[in-house]
């Protein structure tokens, strides 16, 4: 037995066998194919043949011209793997014999050959296992594009251990076997870390070594909860975890008795508890844990895991029903926010050095209005269904705000030309998850119907630390004096602007900030539905009056560890 610390990302605990997975492994299904598909197969392992050739002839000259032909020749190995007629004719009569997925055929064939290579005493021979491997992957990186689909054919629940896991990854694992997950890398505000809590699993994320120790079928206990994970455990470890499961769950029921009950404090504030959601089927969860209405509905992931771009009435589709299940309860649909860790493959974007600032959110949408509208006429179009309301992300100046409800504008003469019916006042509201943008949230707040914060990116611009990233997750602070302050600001500059402000980054549904955002005067919490019964448990245990105390007493401290000590504390004090 031993314990693996990381970060934990999604609360919960979890026994069960590991399932591992490799860096690409995940992406390669094993799925028959039928007699008439080999053909097709062959031409997608052709096209990705070319395609890497063109892609390391272009790779080659660039090496060429920027340091010389000695190193692009390096290439030229690379070259020769693509040209190998016995790799490509083993994977061909495999494919036909075998009848399944080309990229799992491959896929096999590379470890062979990767195994052959690395019995030889040779040791030039030795060193092409890195070009086999290199090209391998650029090779499946191709064919995944084309064939992609992940972890559909798990048969038992198990818990998924892996290197890194995509926005895109975890998305797929919607509805699957997928127990828990453990990774090597990532943060706590990872999209990845995001969807395990939608997916309502436990995942403990940054624990570096995962893959390196844990051994496919090892008994795992993950504890979401503390972050730890333990490989092997003992009988007694098991029994006290058992128990510690038990004892959560008696703590659960006592916030489940208010889960139904309206968020006021004991002097009567209301707050609003709303959910978010990535995926239309949560709305029975959203309703199951007492919010009233849904405050981000992120709708990047419907762009994930498919090969074309989701149509006006998909979209419409699905708002519509996300709108006539929580109606009156509003709904506030994001407009898509792909970029910074979630990839489309589609848009062929080109990986950027510094993605989270890079083409994201609204700046991709302002840049492809053709996309753009698609989405926003939907939403439109689902407005009369309901109580619909719509956000930008990442908006960083009002001129963004301006430029998108232009957008919106073209959007609403279209429909309005075909006499589609919508909602023509709709609210249109900002999220402030960056820095500029909270600094001017009073400019904005002349522009827009609300705001709600999106602490995720918010902390991550504000401190300069990379939300995805564990060597530096212990400098992620959401108590930071820093993010304390642009919070604040936000509310205040709202509020003499006669308009709401909520908040949907994690932090909204993090019990230890709970006190210290209700007492800034935030007007909405937005999380995910498991936790809503625990913030409306506390909000219905203080007074305003006390709440607001907290806050200003909070604002005074220097350090964000002096912020969480003395929330925890009063957390513990209210909370007995
Ligand atoms: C945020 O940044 O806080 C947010 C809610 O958006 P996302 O996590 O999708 O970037
Ligand atoms: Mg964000």
């Amino acid at each position: 037995m031993f314990k693996l610390k990381g970060i934990a990302a999604a609360s919960g605990i979890c026994i069960g066998p590991a399932y591992k997975v490799g860096k690409e492994e995940l992406l390669i299904p094993k799925d028959a194919i039928r007699e008439q598909e080999i053909p097709l197969q062959i031409q997608l392992f052709e096209e990705a043949l070319i395609k890497t050739r063109r892609e390391i002839i272009e790779l080659q000259k660039r090496i060429s011209s920027e340091m010389g032909q000695e190193e692009a020749q390096i290439f030229d190995a690379h070259l020769l793997v693509l040209e190998d007629r016995m790799l490509i004719e083993e994977v061909i009569s495999r494919l036909k014999k075998e009848q399944v997925n080309v990229a799992f055929i491959f896929s096999e064939v590379l470890k062979k050959y990767v195994n052959v290579f690395a019995r030889i005493e040779d040791e030039y021979l030795k060193e092409r296992i890195s070009d086999i491997n290199d090209v391998g992957r650029r090779i499946l990186r191709h064919l995944l594009g084309a064939e992609r689909k992940s972890l559909s054919d798990l048969k038992e629940r198990v818990i998924v251990v892996a290197h890194d896991l995509s926005p895109s990854d975890t998305a797929a694992m919607h509805k699957q076997n997928v127990a828990a997950f453990v990774t090597d890398i990532g943060g706590k505000t990872s999209h990845t870390a995001i969807m395990a809590k939608s997916l309502e699993i436990p995942a403990v994320v940054g624990l570096e070594e995962a893959t390196g120790r844990i051994k496919p079928g090892d008994m795992l206990i993950v504890d979401g909860n503390t972050g730890t994970v333990i490989v092997s455990p003992d009988e007694e470890t098991l029994n006290s975890y058992r128990q510690e499961e038990v004892k959560l769950k008696g703590i659960g029921e006592r916030f489940l008795a208010v889960k139904d009950l309206p968020a006021t404090t004991i002097d009567g504030k209301l707050t609003e508890i709303w959910a978010n959601i990535e995926f239309p089927d949560e709305v029975s969860s959203v309703k199951l844990h007492g919010a009233a209405g849904i405050g981000l509905y992120r709708t990047e992931f419907f762009y994930m895991n498919r090969k074309d771009l989701p149509q006006e009435d998909e979209h419409y589709e699905a708002y519509k029903y996300v709108a006539e299940q929580m109606n009156p309860y509003p709904v506030t649909i994001r407009t898509i926010d792909l970029g910074g860790d979630k990839f489309l493959s589609q848009f062929q974007i080109p990986r950027e050095m510094q993605p989270f600032l890079g083409w994201r959110a609204i700046r991709f949408c302002l840049a492809r209005p053709d996309i753009f509208k698609v989405q926003l006429r939907a939403i439109l179009r689902a407005s009369v269904h309901g109580n619909l309301k719509l956000m930008y992300p990442m908006i960083s100046g009002v001129e963004e705000l301006r430029q998108a409800k232009q957008v919106l504008d073209e959007a609403k003469n279209e429909l309005r030309s075909k006499g589609v019916p919508f909602n023509n006042d709709i609210q249109v509201g900002a999220m402030i998850e960056v820095p500029s943008a909270a600094m001017t949230a009073d400019i904005l707040a002349q522009e827009a119907d609300f705001f709600s914060i999106g602490t995720n990116d918010l902390i991550q611009y504000s401190l300069a630390v990379d939300r995805v990233n564990e060597k530096v997750a212990y400098l992620y602070e959401p108590s930071h004096p820093a993010v304390l302050r642009l919070i604040k600001g936000v509310i205040d500059f709202a509020h003499n602007a006669n308009i709401k402000v909520g908040m949907c980054g994690e932090m909204a549904g993090e019990p230890g900030f709970a006190l210290i955002l209700l007492g800034l005067g935030l007007d909405a919490f937005s999380m995910p539905p498991q936790v809503i019964p625990e913030i409306k448990y506390i909000i219905r245990s203080v007074t305003f009056k006390q709440a607001h105390a907290i806050a200003m007493e909070a604002m005074k401290l220097s350090t964000g560890k002096e912020v969480e000590e003395f929330s925890q504390l009063k957390l513990r004090e209210i909370i007995k």
